[in-house]
């Protein structure tokens, strides 16, 4: 069981810098996020984009905005489970929460805070009767450890970047690729698709186009896939394989979280804006792109000021009646916000001199 005082459920940027202004009020966070990295939209959908409305910042590509927020929620060691959805929530009696993940990790905090974004990110699958028997032996939608994939015969299926950029990664650690799609032609970037053709001519890679993928062939694990392929006459064969890795994208799903007895308009949780972006159950929080008020825009730094204000309110739930000052981090530094730090940094009072 993990413990923790805040659960973040989504590790997009609003729930990174609630990291941060928790960290502040010296309250420990553990990070749940069903994509394999932290970012949210930032890093899944465009981490090469530039944002150009973070303040501060005139511009930032998203990918960077990632780093920057973990590099500066570091201090405060978060923990994070990757690659799990956060499934169910259980009230304790005493008002703590265990929230269980679809792969059974459990957390146990008195607070959570949702910063689901726009839902979890589940993967679009194939239409292949017999996927679902395979999936975590041998079938993967995301790739969380490419050293699994270490001297395994790999098939990977989609027209994208993921496709593109997995296929040419993989090809330096996996026995064999084989790239399908059902197109002669990709999405993705044109340098990843040039890229793709020469690892095709030395041989790195099997491109094989316009085809799909209809069967999984294996008891216990994937052995190999069936594939059609419709070049001049309509073929099927087989490739023999231990990984079949179909990338087509993610879809984002508010999911289970809207079985959690939450108040829910449009797809979003019902906060109240006025106070604390609490959500109807006591201890639970919504905060970033997946909660709705009067007047809610779904911007990054709306998220940044929800989660400031959300933490205050933490930090009275898990210290009720203790009585704290805010502090500016210009004054107290980053770890004197409970008045344990005796002085001001050094250069702060050179500056007020
Ligand atoms: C193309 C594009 C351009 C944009 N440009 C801008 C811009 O210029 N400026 C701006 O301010 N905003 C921009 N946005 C919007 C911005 O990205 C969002 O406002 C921001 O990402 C919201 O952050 P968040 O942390 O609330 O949610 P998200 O970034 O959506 O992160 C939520 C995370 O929660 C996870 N999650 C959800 N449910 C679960 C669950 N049950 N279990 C586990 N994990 C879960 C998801 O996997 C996801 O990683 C843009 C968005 C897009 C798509």
């Amino acid at each position: 069981m993990i413990k923790t005082d805040i659960l973040i459920i989504g590790a997009g940027p609003t729930g990174l810098f609630t990291v941060f202004e928790a960290g502040l009020l010296k309250l420990k966070c553990h990070l749940i996020d069903a994509l394999p990295q932290p970012g949210g939209q930032c890093s899944e959908i465009y981490p090469k984009k530039p944002i150009y409305d973070i303040p501060a910042y005139p511009e930032i590509l998203a990918g960077d905005l990632t780093d920057k927020l973990l590099e500066q929620c570091k201090q405060f060691e978060p923990s994070f489970t990757l690659g799990e959805r956060a499934e169910t929530i259980d009230k304790q009696d005493d008002g703590s929460f265990i929230v269980t993940t679809n792969k059974g990790t459990q957390h146990h905090a008195p607070v959570v805070a949702i910063a689901g974004g726009l839902g979890s990110f589940e993967p679009r699958k194939p239409l292949i009767h017999n996927i679902a028997h395979f999936e975590d032996k041998g079938v993967e939608y995301i790739i969380k450890d490419p050293e699994m994939y270490r001297n395994k015969k790999v098939v990977i299926a989609g027209g994208g970047d993921s496709a593109l950029d997995w296929s040419i990664f993989l090809s330096d650690v996996a026995k064999e690729v084989t790239l399908i799609h059902r197109r002669n032609e990709f999405r993705g970037h044109l340098d990843s698709v040039e890229k793709v053709q020469d690892l095709k001519n030395k041989k790195k890679i099997n491109l094989v186009t316009p085809a799909e993928v209809i069967v999984i062939v294996g008891d216990e694990k994937v052995k190999a896939v069936v594939v059609k392929q419709a070049q001049h006459i309509e073929k099927e064969f087989e490739i023999e394989c231990d990984h079949f890795i179909p990338l087509f994208g993610l879809s984002p799903k508010l999911g289970p979280i809207a079985n959690w007895g939450l108040e829910i308009e449009k797809n979003a949780i019902v906060v109240n804006n006025a106070l604390d972006y609490q959500t109807n159950i006591p201890g639970i929080f919504a905060i970033g792109d997946v909660n709705t008020y009067p007047g809610k825009l779904k911007l990054i730094l709306c998220g940044f000021h929800e989660a400031t204000l959300m933490c205050q309110a933490a930090y009275q739930i898990i210290n009720p009646g203790k009585r704290y000052v805010m502090k500016y981090t210009t004054v107290a530094g980053v770890d004197g916000f409970d008045g344990t730090r005796k002085e001001a940094p050094k250069a702060v009072v050179k500056a007020i001199e």
